[in-house]
Order: C-alpha cells, then structure tokens, then sequence
C-alpha cells in the first residue's frame, strides 16, 4: 500500500476525483498496467475477446504504438506517482508486434510510469506467431513472463477450435520459450468438442512435462456474441467434465502445483502477480483498443473503457479522448464487483482486504455472509475469509448472493 495522496499528485483531473465521495479509502491498492493488443491472425469460434482478424498478421503497428503511448499521456494524471508493480500485454495476439515495436512499447512504459525494479512484465503468445529470434529479443527488452496459448496439444481438437496452429507447433513454442524465459505460463482448455478424459488427461500430462512454473486450465464454455454460441459443437457431458475437473485437481497438486483460483495453477512462488492483483480487487490502468481500468481515489473508484474498435481506437487516441465509457461503481454495487473477483480465490482473502479496496466497512455485507456461511458456501474467522469446496463448485451462486441485500 503506499499513501493516499502521492507525492506530486497536484494535476488538476486528479484533485476532481479526489473530493469527497461515498467512499473512505485508507489507502491505494497495488497499481498494475494493461496493454491490449486488439489483432489475431484468425478469429477463434471460441473466442469473445476483443481481437480482430487480421489475415497474415499486417498490423499498423508504427500508428497504434503512437495510440497507445498517447493514451498513456492522457492517463497520467489519474495515477501520478503511484509505481505500477505488474505490467501485463495482452490481446488479441500481442506476438504479432515487431521485437522492435514491443521494445519501444516498453520503453514508453518506463519512460513515463515509474515500474517497480521487480514488475512482473507478462506478455501472451500464440504458438502460430512464434519466431526463435523474435522471443529472445522480447526478452532482452523487458518481458520476463510469457503465457503461452497452447489450449491443446492435440492437432484434431485444435483445428476443432479453430487454432491456427498444430500440435507440433505448440511444442516447439514452448521448448524455444523455454531457451529464453524461465517463467512461463501455458494455457490449456478442456471439455473440447469430442474431447475424452482419457484425452484431456493426455493434454494436461504433455504440459506438465515442459516443467513451466504456471497452468492456467480453463472450461471450453460457449460464449454469447461467438460462432460456437450460434452453431454449438458437441461438448462433453457435465458428469465427463467434472471427472476432468477433478483429476486435474488431483494430478496438478501431486505435480506440485497450487490450485489458487479457479482455473490457475502455479509452483510454490510463481502465481501470476497481475492476476492477483485484479483477484485482490487492486487497480489497474487499462490502455488499448477495448482496455478496461479500475482506479481508486480516496473516496470513489472509477471504472474506465476505451473504445473498442481498433481503427475508431487510434483516431481517438488522436483526437486526445482514448475512454469510451467511464463509472463509479457505489455502495449499492462494489461489494457484488470485489466478490465477483476475490471468491475465485481458493484460499479466499484476508477480512481486512475488503475495506482496504472497496472504502466500505465489512459490515455492510454482514447479511450476506452470514446467509453465505449458513448455505455452507463460505466459512471465515476472524482473519481470512474464503470459499468452501461446496462454494467453488457453485461460485456463480455464491458470488450472487452479495448482487443485493437479500439475505
Ligand atoms: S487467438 Fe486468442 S484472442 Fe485471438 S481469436 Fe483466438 S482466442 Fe481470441
């Protein structure tokens, strides 16, 4: 935590938003940056992301460097100060940049926020966009965590999902990564279409074999808005799914992983620190087409949007007004916001942490803690708050009961 008025903090936009409000913050949450790379090779049946397809991967990339690095300009004012401990690239398909366009994206980063000497700078690749020479550089630039969307080794369901690469090709991302980065992630999905455990377990002990430091194990789910909403493939059954889900559980911790939410699995010391942070409720600049932030004042949080389309994104980064949407979320809503994200911790979140980043006593949620905790869907002392087994199986209830006062 560090004070609530930074020192310089003496722009005007930031003294607006720190007037009295219905919150009483004690201090600012963690700081992290997002960076939103909004263009993919070929747009994914799966996929509800903000990505665009861009056939060949022919990006202006020299302009939307230009966008966001205006964007950033814009934002300063709102996090003057504040050191950003975690930076995270992501999209779309952020390996689609130039080594050379991803330096100088750092090097806009540094040259005007003050990032910690240990951040964390995470960037996702696809297996497709990968070239040897390009992930060294990425490297030597700042970058020292990958995340690798594999979602499958297995080249039948890849091309089901509509990846456009093959199995071989995800192995041979993660063995030249691994020349480079000794920090990585490795996104896989299960439940796929014509997916059997026997084949979902195949998947999951090829990527333990690469003894990465992180798995991020994700349930295909159909999305509204996505090809696969409008013409459904055959998924497993539910009963087929859980047996997945519970021999991944199983097989992750005799490998040593730590399951600490809801889908991510990392060694001892090697949780993704961006993700926690979203996790604990903390705040985070979002730049880039369709770039999402939550920043806090001392007695309001304010929920940001860019605009979402690449090109209308650019010209309005241009036109010195990147943010299509901005809220401040109140009383009536934050604690629903801070549980829709904090639940997802297997281990839960210390009591303290819910004053700390919503400005609101906990006792403003005791009804529902207490209906929660009756249900056998959350148990808390007087330190920790988390969810039960019965309440990580039904999360989305859980996370419910605090939408209102209904106890
Ligand atoms: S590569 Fe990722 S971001 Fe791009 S379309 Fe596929 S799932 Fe979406």
């Amino acid at each position: 935590m560090i004070p609530i008025v930074p020192a310089g903090a003496t722009s005007g936009v930031r003294a607006a938003f720190s007037e009295p409000g219905q919150l009483n913050l004690p201090a600012l949450p963690p700081l992290s940056l997002y960076v939103h790379f909004p263009w993919c090779v070929r747009k994914c049946p799966y996929c509800d992301f903000n990505s665009h397809e861009q056939p060949g991967g022919d990006i202006p990339e020299q302009r939307y460097l230009d966008a966001l690095r205006a964007d950033l300009e814009q934002a300063l004012p709102m996090v003057w100060g504040r050191p950003v401990h975690t930076v995270f690239i992501g999209g779309g398909t952020p390996s689609l940049l130039s080594a050379a366009g991803m330096d100088r994206l750092l090097s806009d980063v540094r040259a005007l926020l003050p990032l910690e000497a240990d951040a964390e700078i995470t960037m996702e690749a696809n297996p497709g966009t990968f070239e040897a020479e390009r992930f060294r550089e990425y490297r030597t630039s700042g970058i020292n965590r990958l995340s690798i969307g594999v979602q499958s080794f297995n080249s039948q369901h890849l091309a089901a999902l509509g990846r456009i690469h093959g199995g071989d090709e995800a192995r041979r991302a993660i063995d030249i990564a691994q020349c480079h980065f000794d920090n990585i992630n490795l996104d896989l999905m299960y439940a796929l279409p014509g997916q059997s455990l026997a084949e979902c377990q195949a998947d999951v002990e090829t990527a333990l074999g690469f003894g990465t430091t992180h798995l991020s194990l994700y349930h295909l789910t159909l999305e509204p808005n996505t090809y696969f909403a409008k013409f459904p493939p055959a998924l497993p059954d539910d009963d087929t799914a859980a047996d997945m889900q519970d021999w991944i559980a199983e097989r992750t911790r005799a490998a040593g992983f730590e399951h600490y939410e809801v889908s991510a699995y990392a060694r001892p010391g090697r949780r993704s620190k961006h993700n926690l942070n979203y996790w604990r409720f903390g705040d985070y600049l979002g730049i880039g087409a369709g770039a999402h932030g939550k920043l806090s004042f001392p007695h309001r949080i304010l929920r940001e949007a860019r605009y979402k389309h690449p090109q209308t994104y650019m010209e309005q980064c241009e036109a010195g007004q990147p943010v299509q949407d901005s809220r401040e979320p109140g009383p009536d809503t934050l604690p629903f916001e801070f549980m829709l994200n904090a639940l997802r911790l297997t281990e839960g979140f210390p009591s303290t942490l819910f004053y700390d980043h919503t400005g609101l006593p906990l006792h403003t949620i005791e009804a529902q803690l207490d209906a929660a905790e009756r249900k056998g869907l959350l148990e808390r002392d007087h330190l920790t708050i988390r969810p039960t087994p019965l309440g990580q199986r039904f999360l989305n209830d859980l996370q419910e009961m605090f939408l209102g006062n209904d106890s």
